[in-house]
């Protein structure tokens, strides 16, 4: 589609985030002539923690990574320019969107897609961010093969702490389990089972205070949240499992948000602010896997293909008005 740009317009549309739902976005608007700008802050986002998929239609067995790449081509050879920064402002000047950038860029777009998908919670505690990859990893699935032998601390509590526990109980030599409550879950045959697989050893009522090392992590510092007594733990890594945010802080002045920040869009991947559209793990959707992050990456961009027609005059695709559509993430 190459209809006349509205004046100091760079590009149609601008994709924020590269994980498959914002590359599956820009294979749909590129290979429909809107020119497309991906801003991803890294390639891949959660795909490249994911060692093995088993579950995305088409394909038999891929890892993350492999998966991910494919996408990445698929929307360079559609036309899609790829550029990695952070997105850290955008703001509505008219029709216009402009979109600014941790790296100090500028760019404007007629249309916006936020794919900026969901990552860990921290625990913000010193070391965490300095350790981070050196020891410090948010991925029990994904690090467990490299753990066997060694002694480990998962910082991990209630439904979200059953992965974790299980992969890492029987490879760890010992694992100090840690969580804030008296019982890390309320399910004792579980419990039984983690704790009979393995010399795992909880440590209740317990929170961290700081993970040291010089070049990889050496001990992780607890503090009893009775006693106020603190105690130092020798480990090789320490895991932390504690639930995903999704950070949508720097648009909050043009979408709503739930309690976890995801994005408040309708089937059609549309936000309150005309043009600002939605796609994947970031909105308040609740299943949050790889086929439904892509499917909605497209179905944001054939909204966004209609809005830029309408724009440039021309009626593409008419979705039905607002009001007529729930939002995924509301009942
Ligand atoms: C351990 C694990 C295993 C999984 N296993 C499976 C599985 O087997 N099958 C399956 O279907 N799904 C699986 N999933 C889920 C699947 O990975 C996600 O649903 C999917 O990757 C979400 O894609 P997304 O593009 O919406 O978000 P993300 O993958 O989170 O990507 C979002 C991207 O946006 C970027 N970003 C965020 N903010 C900004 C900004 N301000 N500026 C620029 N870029 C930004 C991030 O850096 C990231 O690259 C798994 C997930 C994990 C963590």
């Amino acid at each position: 589609m190459h209809g006349a740009p509205a004046a100091g317009v760079d590009y149609d549309v601008i994709v924020v985030g590269a994980g498959i739902a914002g590359l599956t976005a820009a294979i749909y608007t590129a290979r429909q002539g809107l020119r497309t700008l991906v801003i991803g802050a890294d390639l891949g986002g959660q795909l490249n923690m994911v060692s093995v998929i088993k579950n995305y239609p088409g394909i038999h067995e891929i890892s993350g990574p492999e998966l991910i790449k494919r996408v990445e081509q698929q929307a360079r050879t559609a036309g899609a320019e790829i550029v990695f920064d952070e997105v850290t402002h955008i703001e509505k000047a008219g029709e216009m969107f402009v979109v600014r950038t941790a790296g100090g860029d500028e760019y404007r777009s007629l249309a916006v897609i936020l794919a900026i998908g969901k990552a860990p919670r921290k625990l913000g505690v010193p070391g965490e961010a300095e350790l981070r990859g050196r020891g410090v990893s948010y991925c029990a699935v994904c690090d467990a093969p490299l753990l066997r032998g060694k002694d480990v601390a998962l910082v991990s509590w209630g439904d979200l702490s059953r992965e974790p526990a299980t992969v890492l109980a029987p490879v760890a030599r010992k694992l100090y389990w840690i969580f804030p409550s008296d019982e890390p879950l309320g399910d004792d045959k579980f419990l039984g089972q983690v704790l009979g697989a393995g010399r795992v050893v909880l440590i209740p009522n317990s929170e961290v205070v700081e993970i040291r090392g010089r070049s990889r992590v050496e001990l992780v510092v607890i503090k009893s949240r009775k006693s106020g007594e603190v105690m130092e733990l020798p480990v090789s890594a320490v895991i932390i499992e504690v639930g995903y945010i999704t950070k949508s802080d720097f648009v909050r002045h043009l979408v709503d948000v739930n309690e976890r920040g995801e994005i408040i869009a309708d089937w059609e991947g549309r936000t309150k602010t005309p043009g600002l559209f939605a796609a994947g793990d970031a909105v308040a959707y609740p299943y949050k896997q790889a086929v439904i992050a892509a499917a909605m990456g497209a179905s944001a961009a054939l909204s966004a293909l209609s809005y830029v027609a309408r724009l440039k005059g021309r009626a593409l695709l008419s979705p039905r008005p607002l009001s007529e559509s729930r939002s995924p993430g509301t009942p």
